[in-house]
């Protein structure tokens, strides 16, 4: 249904404990290193991801330069690997592309595109936290890229996620759509927005359902839930039904929200007033959970 939820690597946190182990596993014939470069644009080939090996790099760097992922939960001998590189040392062979990853979802098929959502989120973390949060000495990379460790005063950081809500509210049978002026143009989404500290995740949909729009909702229920490394996410999704349809842009956050019905979303895709967030994401598949209830297909009018 969307992208980022079929990881079918198997993390073995204990070996991440033995350097020695780690560092045969990455010189291993069957590793695979999913590279990215200094932009988060990651390794690609024509055919999808380019996934190298050690037997493929001219020189293997240095062990602590690359995080290991874990291990192919069907085969226990093929070790997963990142990195960053930086891109102007890094030569290219003819077929290999830097790509962003976000536009480059639709062509990372699964269970790939989740992995490399995994390894996306952690070097972006390792990029922010260089420093020690409570002394601010230069802070270790340890445990194969699971944590980093401060030698000045012993504190230990872990890698973090940031919650955000995302949620489809309809009354009747309408859902609210809304975008951002920042937006492409005609590009509409769900709501969505980060938990704040001591909210529960249904506390924080309810207050930026009203913030946002300005609408009160009946108390939301779970859809489901996916990383989003953009840069270090993860979305939860709800569903939430509006107690009156009257629209407030309250916080000025978005620049225009509407509702639209089973009848009109046809029409507004198809003259391109209305353009639908990546496929592949949480935003789609709530937007297409709505529509399926009202036995609509939306690939009628969009490609995806
Ligand atoms: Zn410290």
């Amino acid at each position: 249904m969307f992208k980022f939820n079929h990881n079918f690597l198997d993390r073995d946190s204990l070996s991440r404990t033995d350097p020695v182990a780690i560092k045969n596993r990455l010189a291993s014939t069957k590793s695979k290193l999913i590279l990215f470069n200094n932009r988060y644009q990651v390794l690609m080939q024509p055919d999808g991801l380019h996934l190298t090996n050690a037997k493929h790099l001219a020189n293997i760097p240095d062990s602590k330069q690359w995080i290991y992922l874990g291990h192919s939960e069907f085969d226990p001998d093929e070790p997963w690997f990142c990195a960053r590189v930086n891109d102007s040392e890094f030569e290219l062979s003819h077929h290999q592309q830097w790509h962003d990853l976000r536009l480059s979802l639709p062509s990372i098929t699964e269970p790939t595109a989740s992995i490399v959502a995994y390894a996306k989120a952690l070097l972006y973390w390792h990029s922010q936290h260089k420093h020690c949060g409570k002394c601010g000495a230069k802070a270790e990379v340890h445990m194969s890229g699971h944590e980093r460790h401060c030698p000045a005063c012993d504190h230990t950081m872990y890698p973090r996620t940031d919650p955000a809500i995302i949620i489809a509210v309809t009354y009747n049978e309408q859902l609210l759509l809304a975008r951002q002026a920042s937006w492409p143009k005609a590009r509409y989404s769900v709501l969505a927005g980060f938990v704040e500290p001591g909210e529960s995740f249904e506390h924080a949909a309810i207050r930026e359902v009203k913030e946002e729009s300005g609408l009160d909702i009946h108390f939301p229920k779970y859809f489901a839930s996916q990383p989003w490394p953009f840069p270090c996410s993860i979305m939860i999704g709800f569903l939430a039904e509006a107690k009156h349809q009257n629209l407030a842009l309250l916080d000025q956050e978005l620049e225009h929200a509407v509702w639209v019905s089973p009848e009109n979303i046809g029409s507004l895709l198809s003259n391109g007033e209305l353009k639908l967030p990546t496929y592949g994401s949480i935003s789609h598949a709530l937007i297409e959970h709505w529509a399926n209830t009202h036995q609509l297909n939306l690939s009628r009018w969009i490609d995806n």
